[in-house]
């Protein structure tokens, strides 16, 4: 009989469409009846175990009241849960939608962590299950595995893991629990499905044709095998499904776990290779790399790391001194064990950098002889390093790498005596020699603490004392610090922050030695530790630094070369120490020079952080906890092309957007109270990146001028050669201000700011009453302020600026072809906004998704950030130091991330 008659006579029902499933033994398919629905037909071989189908079902209806979600199986028309035909049983089940973990082409730690919960909640629902009905022993059975060994497709790493799996079954085999499990959580047996926060969730499970009475870990080692699928990391993945279940997990549990598990993916290997079919090749297309990683995988550390994702504390590994300590050069240096070497580049969608050194380092200025501290055999030398077996009371490995040595396989040393000649080593020390043939020379920061309780630290074997950190400032400490002694209100950058401890260039770097490029940093202007820079400030802290009331020639040439950058009649200039004080400042003299209070600002704008600036910032007082704007703010319509009424494609729009300016100024000038003063950043930051259209300033400042106010302009986000073709934001569009600010870039991260304005108003603003400002151009400042300008015009900064920023826009341009989610990419020079929406025909904003792609960046190495009022767009505002190849970097791990499975 057909699916389709067994449907209509049994069922009552009448499928239009029967599509095939894949299927072990099983013939699955999909059939889509006449009411538009979905069933899934399940048609087991002939013969068919009735007994058995029916306690699978019992199975599902006790997963699906304990709170995992599996298909409902539909009953016939007689009641019954199958109906048997012809030898075969029929089953119709419902119809689950979402993609398999096996369509996903990476799998987030956070959905790991979902799935090893479902592992927990499935074990839990089927503590209560019956034993099966006797059947056949399985060689899926995780506690049978190596009965699927047969020559054909076991390979070494096969051989390698299998016999690893046997000898802790016999360890630990009869301490297992047993019971009910499903036991294929694999990675076509679990369906995801997005959530409204944009990511994949564990949505179901499928399946249960392979569900027995045997170990109970097999329900998580199953899960742990196929999550170690599809990536570069697989020990970090099976400690995200481990950490997720949250079930009773006994020692012995923790100790097959990942043989187990390793040991699933061999018979999953061999049983799909022989098999030889398409399928099976699908099946085990990521199989076989998975195993060549895990072969290579010390099984100790796994151990570690598993037992840690569990919760357990595992003891740190010591080995006791008393040796001949090394003798050592005078200027050798040292790098302890699980340090950092260099910082580490991220290679892009590679998982996490190994960044810790593995052992301790000593490096010296001239070679020297390297003696062993303990009587050893020589277990291998190679070129690379000399692996050492010492017996002492316990017996350790320790491997040498860097040392020449001629000694031989199996030669003895005696404590003293030397290894080799060498100028720089590292040695580690192992407790097994399986680990240390398979131990790397770096070592992944997650996998540290695991590290450390297989490879003791050989500061004390050899002779060193083992130094005790004194204030380990580690990011969980800086997190918890802060937490108690700053306030809420005072937040960082990403929900799991890095801990950085240096920058050099474009680049910064964390106290694990993770290397990050810095594409949001507009402060360091022109690269971190700018040597030019660095050497000024310096140099001037030695000699003389004081406050700003005193003379002294820096702030003299200071003011003189920085107004030579403005035009005139721009020549007076007030240094303050931030972008807050000089906007502050600016409102002020404005307030005072025309006697009004009124103030206009552009939607959206952010200015600083003074009491006067958070009423005059609409991104404030609009914003979360916003309180409203102050009286005398008055706000113009934000001219934003993407969003606002006038869009790219309209000629006018400057003239259009600038035209709410007059309506503003008009209204304000009818009441009695015209405006004092126009303030708007010359490309808007906070708001988004927004760019005007052309005119827009131009016929803004015209109405505000003729009704008597003061035109400023925020430079803090954009000055000093940002956008390439020009030196200041305001000159793009061919204005010049009454009064400019100036922060952030100005002093590459060195609290320095200005004000610069016309003699008329600078005297105007002198009512008799003193402008003192401490620490404003004080002489270390101004030696910075001008290593900053002369570092733009000698490196030719600005002309840099323009040609990265137009191939960095080309770059983000192209990928708004391949991306649905980028609604729109904008930016002058090197200031760029890459806006995201969840639809383009809507334009809602994916604020939630912006965030997300920002964590994803951080973790691959590139450092960008969600802006704007909704936070939907990413601010792009590098070091102008980025070359081509960064924004290269920063384009191909942007299309990673958005093009990977959240
Ligand atoms: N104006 C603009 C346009 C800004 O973006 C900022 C800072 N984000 C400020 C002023 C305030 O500068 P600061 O934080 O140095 O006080």
């Amino acid at each position: 009989m057909t699916v389709l008659a067994v449907l209509k006579d049994a069922y009552g029902l009448t499928g239009v469409d029967v599509s095939p499933l894949g299927g072990e033994l099983d013939q699955n398919s999909v059939v889509l009846l006449d009411d538009g629905s979905r069933v899934v037909v399940k048609v087991s071989p002939p013969g068919a175990d009735v007994a058995r189908i029916r306690w699978q079902h019992e199975l599902m209806r006790l997963a699906d009241a304990g709170g995992v979600r599996v298909p409902r199986v539909r009953a016939a028309l007689d009641g019954e849960s199958l109906v048997v035909t012809g030898g075969r049983a029929v089953t119709v089940q419902s119809w689950l939608d979402g993609p398999t973990l096996s369509e996903l082409d990476s799998h987030a730690p956070e959905l790991l962590e979902e799935l090893g919960a479902t592992a927990a909640r499935l074990v839990r629902a089927l503590a209560a299950a019956p034993k099966p009905p006797d059947s056949a022993p399985s060689h899926w059975d995780v506690l049978r595995a190596a009965e699927a060994m047969t020559d054909d497709g076991v390979d070494d790493h096969v051989w390698r893991i299998v016999a690893g799996y046997s000898q802790t079954l016999e360890r630990h085999g009869a301490s297992l629990p047993h019971a009910v499990v499903h036991q294929d959580l694999n990675d076509f047996n679990v369906l995801a499905r997005r959530g409204p926060d944009g990511r994949h969730h564990v949505h179901a499970i499928l399946d249960f044709g392979d569900a027995l009475h045997t170990a109970r870990v097999g329900e998580l080692a199953v899960a742990v095998a196929y999550a170690m699928l599809r990536t570069p990391d697989p020990l970090s993945a099976a400690a995200a499904v481990v950490r997720g279940y949250t079930a009773d997990l006994e020692d012995a549990e923790l100790s097959v776990l990942f043989p187990m598990a390793a040991a699933r993916l061999c018979v999953n290997a061999v049983t799909w290779t022989q098999r030889g079919t398409a399928y099976g090749h699908e099946r085990t297309r990521h199989t076989r790399p998975a195993i060549a990683a895990l072969a290579a995988t010390p099984p100790e550390l796994a151990d570690a790391v598993l037992r840690e994702a569990a919760g357990r504390t595992v003891a740190v590994a010591e080995v006791a001194a008393a040796g001949a300590p090394l003798e050592l050069p005078a200027g050798a240096s040292f790098g302890r064990h699980l340090e950092p070497g260099a910082p580490v580049r991220r290679a892009t969608a590679s998982g996490e950098s190994a960044t810790l050194r593995l052992g301790l380092a000593i490096t010296s200025p001239e070679e020297f002889d390297v003696h062993t501290p303990f009587d050893a055999v020589v277990v291998r030398n190679e070129p690379t390093a000399v692996l050492l077996r010492h017996d002492r009371p316990e017996v350790v490995w320790s491997r040498w790498t860097g040392v020449n040595s001629a000694h031989r396989d199996g030669d003895s040393i005696a404590a003293g005596d030397p290894i080799g000649r060498a100028e720089a080593i590292c040695v580690a020390l192992f407790r097994s020699p399986e680990t240390a043939l398979l131990a790397p020379d770096l070592v992944p920061p997650s996998q540290a603490a695991a590290w450390a309780r297989v490879s003791p630290d050989p500061a004390e074997f050899v002779g060193l004392p083992r130094e005790r950190r004194a204030a380990d400032w580690d990011v969980e400490r800086v997190v918890t610090s802060r937490s108690v002694h700053f306030a809420r209100s005072q937040r960082s950058y990403y929900r799991r922050p890095m801990n950085l401890v240096g920058g050099q260039g474009n680049w910064l770097h964390d106290d694990c030695g993770r290397a990050y490029l810095d594409a949001i940093n507009n402060v360091s202007h022109v690269g971190h530790a700018n040597p030019r820079v660095v050497a000024a400030a310096t140099a001037q802290l030695r000699k003389l630094n004081t406050n700003s009331r005193f003379v002294y020639p820096g702030i003299a040439e200071y003011a003189e070369r920085l107004t030579a950058t403005l035009p005139d009649p721009l020549q007076v200039a007030f240094f303050v120490c931030s972008g807050s004080e000089a906007n502050d400042l600016a409102v002020r003299m404005a307030r005072q020079v025309t006697g009004r209070r009124g103030v206009l600002v552009v939607d959206g704008a952010y200015h600083g952080n003074t009491s006067v600036l958070t009423g005059l910032s609409p991104n404030r007082y609009k914003g979360p906890g916003g309180i409203g704007p102050d009286p005398a703010t008055h706000e113009v319509e934000q001219p934003d092309r993407y969003r606002g009424r006038h869009g790219y494609g309209d000629p006018a729009a400057g003239s259009a957007y600038a035209a709410d300016v007059r309506r503003q100024v008009d209204r304000l000038t009818a009441a009695g109270t015209p405006p004092a003063a126009f303030l708007a950043e010359s490309a808007m930051g906070t708001a988004g990146s927004v760019f005007y259209p052309d005119g827009y300033l131009a016929e803004a400042f015209a109405a505000v001028r003729a009704a008597g106010g003061l035109c400023i302009c925020d430079e803090v986000q954009v000055g000093f050669g940002r956008f390439g073709d020009a030196f200041w934001g305001f000159e793009s569009q061919g204005v010049v201000p009454d009064i400019v600010t100036m922060g952030k870039p100005i002093g590459n991260g060195h609290p320095l700011a200005a004000v610069v304005t016309t003699r008329e108003i600078a005297d105007e603003f002198d009512t008799g009453m003193k402008y003192f400002n401490t620490f404003g151009g004080n002489p270390v400042s101004c030696a910075i302020g001008l290593a900053v300008l002369d570092e733009i015009v000698e490196e030719g900064l600005q002309q840099h600026a323009a040609e990265t920023g137009h191939h960095f826009k080309d770059v983000l341009e192209a990928l708004a072809g391949r991306h649905e989610l980028i609604g729109d990419v904008r930016g002058h020079g090197m200031y760029l906004g890459v806006e995201l929406v969840r639809d383009r025909g809507t334009k809602e904003p994916a604020g939630a998704e912006a965030l997300h792609v920002s964590e994803l960046m951080k973790d691959e190495g590139v450092l960008v950030y969600p802006t704007g009022a909704t936070g939907n767009v990413l601010k792009i505002k590098p070091p102008l130091t980025f070359t081509a190849e960064d924004a290269d970097l920063f384009g191909t791990t942007l299309d990673e991330v958005l093009g990977c499975d959240w």
